[in-house]
């Protein structure tokens, strides 16, 4: 095995940059629960989960029995020609779990990008109209389509355009900061005033197919609504016939201590995407739909030959099952309030820590250069996740300034409270000016 800085030369040298976010040079040689292990022997605790891809920890034991057993009866048939018996147990189940009380359909595929184009497909098929509406910093995904829904970063789409036409995005209704440059948060009627003004002037509500949101705005820094503001958004969208789909790729499958994020409100999206923990970090996304939405395409409309794989199925109905027996769901929640409980005194003791914000183990810190302006302070926020980093806790930063804590579900609390004095610690450290000296040039978002 090659040394970690010669892996990382070679990562440099073959790997292109479009593909990564990159922070610190850490080089995972294995990982278990919430706990990661680098080729060097060293320990961290994850906190990012794999961007939120393993809400049940890595390599539970549950989950590689189910794929060593289903890969050793057969690795892939497509399910574009021929059938299998996880593939139906799976749709079955995700379409008990999912909310809505109404017949459901799903169909999967291998990322959270494509599911949300499917989405874009299906609600412009069912609708018969052109025109989708997204939020500003939402990220969909990395495909012409979802890239097209996301308007979080210049280089995502740079060079590549002219993207999909028909797509226009309005403010997502942040609870913390307000619209733009207003450094108080607007009210429900306020968040949707870009949005009438659109259907009053120059986009005819009735040529709208959907709209697509999350419900905590995830890569866009885990951005809470403003209480009330989906609830008025459906009923508008009912007005108009407009559908209503949620991207809970991110904030699905427990993280935010709710089975879908979506239970947390009032409110009933016609569309769900879900991604990332779906199959335990196994590639699979799925779109679960209304019946009548999910049959206004035709075959072969919307197709993968490697979707539905056998083993990612048997991944997926083992994570399933994990998150029930293990009380994962709950857990989440229990843990998430005590985390959000410890860290709300860091408002209290540190200048720089603006807020604390999120559901469950789904939680944002919003690190500013002072309470009042609410200036991001994205070097302070990267010093923070170096450091932790120095010191065995993984961390990112999300919109340049906003910590994101989105730990494994089964992350013990030892482990928690460890992670939780380190990030205290550190705080510390940068509040007594000890953590300069860090090269940031080129990390993050
Ligand atoms: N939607 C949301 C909300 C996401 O957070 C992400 C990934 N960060 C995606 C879609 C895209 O998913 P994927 O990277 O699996 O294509």
């Amino acid at each position: 095995m090659g040394n970690a800085q010669e892996i990382f030369n070679r990562d440099h040298k073959y790997f292109a940059e479009a593909g990564r976010i990159p922070y610190y040079p850490l080089i995972i040689d294995y990982a278990h629960g919430a706990t990661l292990t680098d080729i060097d022997g060293k320990e961290y605790i994850d906190l990012l989960s794999s961007a939120s891809s393993q809400n049940v920890g890595h390599t539970p034991e549950k989950v590689v029995k189910a794929i060593q057993e289903q890969t050793s009866k057969m690795i892939h048939y497509t399910p574009a020609y021929m059938y299998h018996e996880p593939l139906a147990n799976l749709s079955e189940k995700l379409c008990e779990l999912s909310p809505g009380k109404f017949n459901k359909k799903v169909l999967f595929g291998l990322t959270g990008s494509d599911a949300c184009d499917g989405i874009i497909k299906f609600s412009r098929a069912y609708t018969g109209r052109p025109y989708i509406i997204s939020f500003t910093n939402a990220y969909h995904g990395s495909t012409f389509g979802s890239i097209s829904l996301s308007a979080i970063s210049l280089n995502m789409r740079k060079k590549i355009g002219p993207l999909l036409p028909g797509v226009y995005h309005i403010p997502f209704p942040d609870n913390y900061r307000g619209m733009y440059g207003s450094t108080e948060s607007n009210t429900i009627d306020e968040y949707l005033a870009p949005l009438k003004e659109m259907f009053e002037k120059y986009l005819p509500p009735d040529e709208v197919a959907c709209v697509i949101v999350e419900t905590i705005q995830g890569d866009g820094g885990l951005l809470e609504p403003v209480e009330g503001y989906f609830e008025a958004l459906e009923k508008l969208c009912k007005e108009h016939g407009i559908l209503i789909a949620v991207d809970d790729i991110q904030q699905g499958m427990g993280r935010t201590g709710k089975w879908s994020s979506i239970e947390h409100f009032n409110f009933e999206p016609d569309l769900v995407a879900y991604g990332k923990s779906l199959a335990g970090g196994m590639p699979m996304s799925a779109i679960v739909g209304r019946e009548e939405i999910m049959d206004s395409l035709a075959s072969p409309a919307h197709l993968f030959t490697m979707g539905a794989n056998p083993v990612s199925c048997a991944a997926a109905l083992a994570t399933l099952e994990m998150l029930e027996e293990d009380k994962l769901v709950d857990k989440a929640a229990v843990k998430g309030k005590y985390a959000k409980k410890y860290m709300e005194n860091w408002i209290d003791k540190f200048e720089f820590v603006g807020d604390v914000r999120g559901l469950g183990l789904s939680i944002g810190i919003d690190i500013v250069k002072d309470k009042q302006s609410k200036e991001r302070d994205n070097l302070a926020a990267l010093k923070i996740c170096n450091r932790c980093y120095e010191r065995g806790v993984v961390i990112i930063a999300v919109a340049g300034n906003v910590l994101r804590f989105q730990p494994p579900l089964v992350i013990t609390d030892k482990e928690l409270d460890k992670a939780l004095n380190i990030l205290t610690e550190t705080m510390e450290e940068l509040r007594d000016g000890k953590l300069d000296g860090y090269q940031v040039e080129g990390q993050g978002w």
